[in-house]
C-alpha cells in the first residue's frame, strides 16, 4: 500500500473488519467511478512453453491507474471491490477486455488462449455461464480459447453450487485452471470435487525451488499429482534460469514469471507475439 503525505487506506483490524477512514470512503467512491467509467486496465502475462520458448497462453491481470496514487495492484483494490459489491461488474469488464484482446490477436494471425481470474462471487452466481456466453458472442472469441482461473477456500463451503456452475461452463468447451495450488486457498478438495484441467503451482514454492530441498520435493509431488490426474501443470513466479532448468528436469514445461516476461499491456504483447520467441 502506497503512503503519500500520511494518506493511507484499506487497513483491517485484527478481527479483519474494515476500518473506515475518510480516505477509504473516498477510494470507494473513486473505485465505483473507475468501474463505471471503464478506467481499469488489463495487462497480459505470457505463459511460456519453456522448451520451445513459444507463448503458450496469456493470463489477464487487472490494474487500476488511480489519478493520484498511480498504478494500484489487485491486492490493493479487489478486497474493496468485494466490500462494495462491485467485484462481479469488475470481473465482467476484465472478461470482456481479455476476450476482445485474444480475438484481436486471433484475427491478426496470433491465436492464443487467454486465462482470466474469477472471484468466488462470480462462481456462486448461477447466471455466470450465461454472462460468459454473452461475452464470447459479443467479442467473437471461440469458447475453447478461454480459460478460467479459480482459487479460494471460500468455494469449499459452497462446493455444490460452484460445481454446478463449473460443469455448465465446462460444457461450453472452456477450460478451468486451479490457481495458487499448494496454498491454503487451493486445496485438494477443490481438485477432487471440481472439473479442473490445469494446475498452477503457487509462486511461493517456485521462489525457493533452487534453495530449499523440501520445496523441490513439494513441487515434484505437485507435478506428479497433476500428471497422474491428466492435468496440464504450470509453474507460476518463475524468475531465474536455474528455476527453469529445475522445473524442466522435473517435467514441468509451462512457465509463467518475470524470467520470461512481466505482465504487459496489449500493444507490448502484440510486439512480443510478432517476435514469436521469448528470450
Ligand atoms: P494470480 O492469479 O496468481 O496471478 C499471478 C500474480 O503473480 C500476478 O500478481 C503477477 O503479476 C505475479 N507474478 C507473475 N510472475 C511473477 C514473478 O516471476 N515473480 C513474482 N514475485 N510475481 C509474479 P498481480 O497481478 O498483482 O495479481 C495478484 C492476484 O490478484 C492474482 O494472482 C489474482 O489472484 C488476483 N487478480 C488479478 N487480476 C484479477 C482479476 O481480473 N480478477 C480477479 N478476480 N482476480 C484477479
Ligand atoms: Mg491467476
Ligand atoms: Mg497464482
Ligand atoms: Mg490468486
Amino acid at each position: 500500500v502506497k503512503k503519500d503525505g500520511g494518506n493511507h487506506f484499506g487497513f483491517y483490524s485484527a478481527e479483519s473488519s474494515v476500518v473506515w477512514t475518510r480516505d477509504q470512503l473516498e477510494l470507494e467512491r473513486e473505485l465505483r467511478a473507475a468501474i463505471k467509467n471503464d478506467e481499469l486496465q488489463v495487462l497480459f502475462q505470457p505463459i511460456v512453453n519453456a522448451q520451445s520458448h513459444h507463448i503458450a497462453r496469456i493470463e489477464a491481470l487487472v490494474r487500476w491507474l488511480h489519478p493520484k496514487r498511480g498504478y494500484l495492484s489487485p491486492s490493493e483494490f479487489l478486497p474493496l471491490a468485494e466490500d462494495i459489491g462491485q467485484i462481479e461488474q469488475l470481473g465482467e469488464i476484465v472478461l470482456k477486455t481479455s476476450c476482445a484482446a485474444a480475438y484481436n490477436l486471433l484475427q491478426l494471425g496470433y491465436p492464443v488462449n487467454v486465462s482470466v481470474n474469477v472471484n468466488p462471487r462470480q462462481l456462486l452466481n448461477k447466471n455466470f455461464p450465461q454472462t460468459i456466453v454473452q461475452v464470447l458472442h459479443d467479442t467473437g472469441l471461440p469458447a475453447k480459447s478461454l480459460i478460467l482461473e479459480i482459487t479460494e477456500s471460500a468455494i469449499v463451503n459452497d462446493m455444490e453450487r460452484v460445481s454446478k456452475v463449473l460443469e455448465e461452463i465446462k460444457r461450453l468447451d472452456i477450460l478451468i485452471a486451479l490457481d495458487d495450488f499448494g496454498t491454503g486457498y487451493s486445496s485438494l478438495t477443490l481438485l477432487r470435487e471440481l472439473p479442473i484441467d490445469i494446475l498452477k503451482i503457487d509462486k511461493s514454492f517456485v521462489r525457493t525451488l533452487d534453495q530449499n530441498r523440501n520445496d523441490l520435493k513439494i513441487v515434484q509431488a505437485i507435478i506428479g499429482l497433476g500428471k497422474n490426474l491428466g492435468l496440464t501443470v504450470i509453474a507460476e513466479g518463475v524468475e531465474t534460469e536455474r528455476q527453469v532448468k529445475l522445473l524442466l528436469q522435473h517435467a514441468c514445461y509451462f512457465h509463467q514469471g518475470y524470467y520470461f516476461s512481466r505482465p504487459i499491456p496489449y500493444e507490448a504483447l502484440y510486439n512480443l507475439m510478432q517476435h514469436k520467441l521469448l528470450r
